[in-house]
């Protein structure tokens, strides 16, 4: 199934997002907390891709694992710019063969090492160069590629990242997941920008649910993302108490789904995080409005 097809409904549609084991003793524990999230049947699954690589086997394994035992949509994603253009083709090459036909095209972020070398010696500088030959290769791939409400942390303004973000949907780009945000205000100004400058491919709505004060400080990191005050106090509060942070995160996460559904967004997909707890609450917060 292409996700492309699950995203024109008018129905909520909520997705969940796993990682990859980093190491082979870890597969199996891995394997089975993204079967638990599979049989919650989510609109579709992504499995991430690790960074530089190290983990790729495993994103194919678990994706085709989870579409073969539990019938739910993959999503595998794939980064390029550590990689040979070899490498990456191998990695296509494995994808087709897996059946899987859902790929989330990524650059990947740069290493210190990489950032010192010289770019005019990459095959690929940008997810729009992984793009256009995933597109080439087989025009019949379903595509997604990664947005930023908040601007992406290397972009010098919006209007340049914006530029760029078309660049990449004209290229091939299907439809298009956002970074995490905290606040919906900063989605629905984003959406209105990029559809301005002609962007109309569908938009899904990138949420972490934060269920413990230790994940605040490398989330904000990692994602640049701006922390409302609504949700400082919330960590303030509750985040020496691990169970009510976890209570208090999923229903923050599920208020702004519901605040993001009310206002047309209508795809969703929560960075799940091997969680499947999380994921099932937050399914059930959601279940009249899901219809289940
Ligand atoms: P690009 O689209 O290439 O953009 C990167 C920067 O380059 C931006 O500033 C952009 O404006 C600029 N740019 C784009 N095109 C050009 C051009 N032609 N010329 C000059 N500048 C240009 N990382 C992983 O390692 N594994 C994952 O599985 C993974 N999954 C992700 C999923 C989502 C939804 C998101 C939002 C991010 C994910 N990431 C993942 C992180 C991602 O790899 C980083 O954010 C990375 O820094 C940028 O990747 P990109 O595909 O957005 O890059």
């Amino acid at each position: 199934m292409k996700i492309i097809n699950l995203l024109k409904s008018e129905k909520l549609s909520l997705s969940f997002e796993v990682f990859p084991p980093k190491t082979d003793s870890a597969f199996d524990s891995v394997k089975t907390a993204t079967e638990e999230i599979a049989k919650l049947k989510p609109s579709f699954m992504s499995v991430t891709y690790g960074a530089g690589g190290g983990t790729s086997k495993y994103t194919l394994d678990i994706a085709k694992n989870i579409k073969q035992m539990y019938g739910v949509p993959t999503l595998a994603h794939l980064t390029c710019v550590s990689s040979t253009k070899e490498t990456v083709l191998e990695r296509i090459e494995d994808i087709k063969n897996s059946g899987v036909k859902n790929i989330m095209a990524l650059r990947g972020d740069l290493t210190p090492e990489l950032e010192n070398s010289d770019r005019s010696l990459w095959h690929y500088r940008n997810a729009v160069d992984l793009v256009r030959e995933l597109k080439e290769i087989n025009p019949d791939f379903c595509i997604g590629g990664a947005c930023y409400p908040e601007i992406h942390p290397e972009s010098s303004n919006q209007k340049e990242d914006i530029k760029y973000l078309k660049e990449k949907v004209d290229a091939g780009c299907d439809f298009l997941t956002t970074q995490m945000f905290f606040d919906n205000n900063l989605l629905y100004n984003f959406l209105y920008k990029i559809r301005e400058a002609g962007i109309t491919v569908p938009v899904i709505a990138g949420i972490m649910p934060i269920t413990n004060a230790n994940q605040v400080e490398r989330a904000i990191k990692m994602s640049g993302s701006h922390m409302p005050q609504r949700f400082k106090s919330l960590v303030d509060k509750f985040g020496s108490n691990p169970d009510a942070m976890k209570q208090a995160g999923i229903a923050y996460a599920t208020d702004q789904i519901i605040d993001l559904f009310a206002n047309n967004v209508t795809n969703v997909h929560v960075y799940s995080m091997n969680k499947p707890v999380v994921a099932e609450k937050i399914q059930s917060n959601l279940s009249d409005i899901l219809g289940l």
